[in-house]
C-alpha cells in the first residue's frame, strides 16, 4: 500500500485530552461546540458568524470536537466550517423559500412517516442529530430537544407498516438514528423486522462523519442481526474524510452493511468538479459508493447555498467517463410540493429516428447507432411476473399511482418502441399539486 493515508486531525485545545475521552462518543456528544464562547477556543469567528449566532430562533448548533478539528481555523470559507456554523445568510429570507419544501407533512399518514413513493417509506425516528447541518432539509422538526417523537407515535408507525404489505423497504431518518439510545434503536429494528413484507431497512445517517467513534463493534454486531441492512452516509467534501470516518466504515462493511454517500450540492463547498472527483474516488476507497447528489432544498435559511441546478449537470458531466461509473453519483431534484425526486444529468442522446440514434460520448464524440430491424418483445401474457398481481397499483402518492398500462400516453400509430423513453407522460406543478398531464392538452 502506498497510497496517500486518510489524516486525522485534532484542534490545539483538544490535545490534552485522554484517548479514552477523545475516542468515547458519549463524551463528543456532551461536548460539543454551540457557543461563541466555545467557537472562540477553537478558531476566529467572522462577524457574519458572530451576528448568526448572536440572533434569536436560530436553527439549532451543536459541532462534535472531532468534526471541528477538521475545520482549518485560517479560513474564513472552509468547507467544513461553512456547513455547520452559521452565517448572517442564514437569517436572510430568500424567494422560494418553503417551511415544508417537499411537503413531507402532507404525505404522512402517521406522524413521522412519509409514504410518497408506492413500496418504500420514510420513517423519522428521532429530531436529535450529533451536529447540525446549516442547510438541514429537516430544520423545520428537527434539533429541538424537547420535540422528539413519543413512544405512542412511534406504535402508530409500526401498526401503519404493519397493516401496509405494499411497503417493502423502510428507510429510517429524522433526525440521525444512530443517535438514538442503542436499546431504543434496537427495539426498533427487531419491530421492523417482526414485519414479514419489509425486506429491506436503510438508514440515513451522518454519525459517521460527525462522530466517528460511534461506530463501534457492539454497534456493527448489533446492525448485523437485522439484515438486510443498508446504510447510507453524508458526506460533502473530501476534507470530511479522515483516518476515523475510514475505520468507521470498514467496521460497517465488515459487518456486511453496503455503504453508499447521499451529498448536497452546496454554493461555494463543493460545487466544483474537482472537489467531487476527490470526494468520488476518495469514497469508493472506503468502499463507500456515491448514490445521490442533492439538488438544495428551499428551505429555510439556506438560501445562499444555492446552486443553479446547470452546476449540478455539469458536475455529473465531469464525472461520467471521466471516473469509475460506479464512483458517479446520481443528481436529484426533491421537488417542492412533494413530487419526489427527480434526476437530472447531461443528455448523450442527441437524436433518434426509426432505425438510427445518434448519441454523443463523454468526451463530445458523436457516434450513430444502428437499431434493431426485427425486435421481438417480450410476451406479458406468458411472463410470471407481469401476470402477478402488484400490490402497488392504484396505492396512493402524489400522483395517485398509475397503472404500468397508464404511464405511458401512447399516441395512434405509435408502436412500443417508441414510447420507451416515458417522455409522453409529463406532469405539470398546479398550486404545488401534481397531476399528470396529457399529451397535447393544450395545457402546457
Ligand atoms: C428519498 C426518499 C425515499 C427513498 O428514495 P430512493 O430513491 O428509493 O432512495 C423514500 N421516501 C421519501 C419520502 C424520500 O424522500
Amino acid at each position: 500500500m502506498n497510497q496517500q493515508p486518510f489524516t486525522s486531525r485534532r484542534a490545539p485545545i483538544y490535545q490534552d485530552i485522554p484517548d479514552e475521552k477523545w475516542n468515547d462518543w458519549r463524551w463528543q456528544l456532551s461536548n460539543r461546540l454551540n457557543s461563541v464562547e466555545d467557537f472562540e477556543n477553537v478558531l476566529k469567528l467572522t462577524d457574519s458568524e458572530r451576528k448568526a449566532l448572536n440572533s434569536q430562533g436560530l436553527f439549532r448548533v451543536d459541532i462534535t470536537p472531532y468534526f471541528a478539528s477538521l475545520i482549518n481555523p485560517d479560513d474564513p470559507n472552509d468547507p467544513i466550517r461553512r456547513q455547520v456554523i452559521p452565517t448572517a445568510g442564514e437569517i436572510s429570507p430568500f424567494t422560494g423559500m418553503m417551511e415544508d419544501s417537499l411537503a413531507e407533512d402532507r404525505h404522512s399518514p402517521v406522524p413521522g412517516l412519509v409514504h410518497r413513493y408506492p413500496d418504500r417509506v420514510l420513517m423519522l425516528v428521532t429530531t436529535q442529530c450529533a451536529s447540525y447541518c446549516r442547510y438541514c432539509t429537516r430544520s423545520r422538526i428537527v434539533g429541538d430537544p424537547s420535540a422528539t417523537f413519543t413512544r405512542k407515535e412511534f406504535d402508530q408507525q409500526i401498526e401503519y407498516l404493519k397493516k401496509t404489505p405494499q411497503v417493502r423497504d423502510v428507510l429510517l431518518s429524522g433526525g440521525d438514528p444512530l443517535t438514538m439510545a442503542p436499546r431504543l434503536l434496537e427495539e426498533l429494528l427487531t419491530r421492523l423486522r417482526e414485519i414479514p413484507h419489509i425486506e429491506i431497512v436503510r438508514i440515513g445517517s451522518r454519525v459517521p462523519v460527525f462522530m466517528p467513534m460511534r461506530v463501534t463493534d457492539e454497534l456493527c454486531d448489533m446492525l448485523q442481526k437485522f439484515h438486510p441492512l443498508w446504510l447510507n452516509i453524508h458526506v460533502n467534501h473530501p476534507n470530511e474524510i479522515t483516518a476515523e470516518l475510514a475505520q468507521a466504515c470498514d467496521k460497517l462493511s465488515r459487518a456486511g452493511v453496503p455503504l453508499g454517500n447521499q451529498s448536497v450540492l452546496l454554493a461555494g463547498i463543493n460545487d466544483c468538479v474537482h472537489v467531487q472527483r476527490k470526494l468520488v474516488q476518495d469514497l469508493v476507497r472506503m468502499r463507500v459508493r456515491p448514490y445521490y447528489l442533492y439538488q438544495c432544498d428551499l428551505v429555510e435559511g439556506a438560501g445562499h447555498f444555492r446552486t443553479p441546478v446547470a452546476k449540478g449537470i455539469e458536475i455529473i458531466e465531469g464525472l461520467r467517463g471521466h471516473t469509475s461509473g460506479f464512483a458517479v453519483p446520481t443528481f436529484v431534484v426533491d421537488a417542492p410540493g412533494g413530487g419526489g425526486k427527480i434526476p437530472l444529468g447531461p443528455n448523450y442522446l442527441v437524436s433518434m429516428s426509426d432505425h438510427k440514434i445518434v448519441l454523443r460520448n463523454y468526451e463530445g464524440y458523436i457516434t450513430t447507432y444502428e437499431e434493431p430491424i426485427q425486435y421481438q418483445p417480450h410476451d406479458p401474457k406468458t411472463c410470471s411476473f407481469c401476470q402477478e398481481k402488484r400490490v402497488e397499483a392504484g396505492q396512493s402518492g402524489v400522483f395517485g399511482l398509475l397503472d404500468s398500462e397508464d404511464m405511458f400516453i401512447k399516441p395512434e400509430g405509435f408502436d412500443d418502441l417508441h414510447n420507451r423513453g416515458g417522455g409522453a407522460h409529463r406532469l405539470r406543478a398546479d398550486e404545488n399539486k401534481w397531476k399528470p398531464l396529457g399529451i397535447g392538452s393544450g395545457e402546457e
